[in-house]
Order: structure tokens, then sequence, then C-alpha cells
């Protein structure tokens, strides 16, 4: 441990043959795992309830090391990293995100530090702009009541944008994204997801799907089931295949977007 990471080089992420379980004797939440991810590729990642998806993610992302095999960034080994360097690489955004009683900026900064511009720029970007300028004390103006009697209170949909901005301020080569089930609409959804896609630009962007609103406009769709990787192509690819499971998975939820 203690290696540099390279430098501004585009980097790769390899897994190879990668296993894991949640304690000794647990099903294997994770198995077999070989996939590249190459630089700036969007990456949707589907599969059901308890498919393996956030363990993936956890892995990449050095929240638990693997059991058997080995993740390569760049050709080598993730445990090789600086665990703290490494992790300086991942933007995420879980389901599960908190919006602070703080204010506004210190939220999309995740830092008491804001720089004012650059929050307020990342805050236009994902439609939160106008919202931001008609507030009381603008970047300074407390989220919710708690803290502060002039706060504001903020719809689950605003806070959802409010990740996504605090993601893209952490400007790291890597986002990923899991993406909630219940915060927008599924058209409003989509609507924001291919813009925020747009706004990743070169960076490698991974999101979990669970409405599969991100799969069309994503490179490649990683199907997990049970813990396996089972199908790995583009969304056109994969839902000509009847036999699949993205094609059950899409044809159950199509509804959403038609
Ligand atoms: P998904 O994100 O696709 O819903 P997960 O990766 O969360 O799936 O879960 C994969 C498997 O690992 C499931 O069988 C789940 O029950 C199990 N699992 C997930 N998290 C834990 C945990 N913290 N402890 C024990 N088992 C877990």
């Amino acid at each position: 441990t203690g290696a540099l990471l390279p430098g501004e080089q585009p980097h790769t992420i390899e897994c190879r043959d990668v296993e894991f379980q949640y304690g000794d004797g647990a099903e294997f939440a994770l198995r077999g795992l070989n996939l590249t991810i190459r630089p700036g590729e969007r990456i949707a990642v589907a599969g059901e309830n308890g498919s393996g998806k956030t363990t993936f993610i956890k892995l990449l992302c050095r929240l638990y090391d693997a059991a058997a095999g080995e993740i390569l960034l760049d050709g080598k080994n993730i445990r090789d990293y600086d665990q703290a360097e490494y992790q300086k690489l991942f933007s995420v955004v879980f389901q599960d995100f908190q919006i602070f009683s703080l204010p506004l900026g210190e939220n999309v900064a995740a830092s008491a530090a804001v720089d004012g511009a650059k929050a307020r720029a990342c805050l236009e970007q994902v439609g939160f702009g106008l919202r931001c300028e008609k507030l009381p004390h603008g970047l300074e103006t407390y989220l919710y009541r708690d803290c502060s009697e002039d706060g504001v209170e903020i719809s689950g949909g605003e806070a959802q944008k409010l990740a996504l901005a605090r993601a893209l301020y952490k400007d790291a080569p890597f986002i990923i994204l899991d993406e909630p089930t219940a915060a927008l609409d599924p058209i409003a959804e989509f609507a924001l997801y291919s813009r925020f896609n747009e706004l990743v630009g070169d960076k490698t962007a991974i999101y979990i799907s669970h409405r599969l609103s991100s799969c069309r406009f994503c490179d490649k769709v990683a199907v997990f089931e049970r813990g396996r990787l089972t199908q790995f192509g583009t969304h056109e690819e994969l839902v000509r295949d009847e036999q699949g499971k993205y094609f059950a998975l899409w044809n159950a939820q199509a509804k959403y977007y038609v």
C-alpha cells in the first residue's frame, strides 16, 4: 500500500474472477465476476433485488475487499493503492444519500469550505439554479428548519438534484449513481438522468438502474442474476435476446416509459 495513483491518465478498471460473500458460510453475493470498464464508458447495472448490484459497486469503491480474484485499476490491484487516495477517484450517490440541516452550499460542497461559483454552476447544471437564486440567502440558506427559522424545506426530487450536484462538485473521474426508486416519477427520472449523463462529460459513469431508466443511454448494460454477471452488452443487443434476463426485466417495466 501507499503507492501513488497514476497521474491524470484515464483509468481502466478490470474485475478478474471476483468473488464475495458477507461472512463465512453465507451465500456468495458475487461470484466469477469478469468485467472491464474502459475510460469514459457509461455502464448501467441491472438485475433483480439481491442480485449483487450494490455489492459490485461497494467492491469497486473498495468499501469491501474481494474474497477471491482481483480488481485492477490501470493494471494494478486496487489493494495496492492507498485506500483514501483510491476512494478520491469515486464520486458516489447512494440511494440513502443524506441532505443535512446545513446551508445549501455546504450540502453541495460536502464541506464547510464552499467554492461558491462552482457550487452555483453545479446547481445550475442539475436544474436547481433558479430555485437557488430565489432562496432568501442563496447558497447560505439553511435547508430544513431544524437549525434555522428561515430554513427552507425541499422536496424528495429536489433533494435528489442536490445529491447529483454534490457528485458533480466532487469532480472525480468515476461517477457512480444508485438511482432512486421513488423520489421521481419515471419520466422525470429519465429526463434528469439523461441530462446528468451529458453533464458527466468524459468521466466514467456507472448507474445502478432499478427502473432501467439509464440503460438506453449507456454504452453497456451489465445484468446480474443471483451474484453472477449473466449479460453484458448494449441495450439494443440485450433487448433482442428473448431468452435473456434483460428482455424480461425490460418488458416488465416498459409500461413506465411508453
Ligand atoms: P442488489 O443491490 O442487486 O439488490 P445486493 O448486492 O445488495 O443486491 O445483495 C446481494 C446479496 O447479498 C443478497 O443476497 C443480499 O441479501 C446479500 N447482502 C447484501 N448486503 C448484505 C449485508 N450487509 N450482510 C449480509 N448479506 C448481505
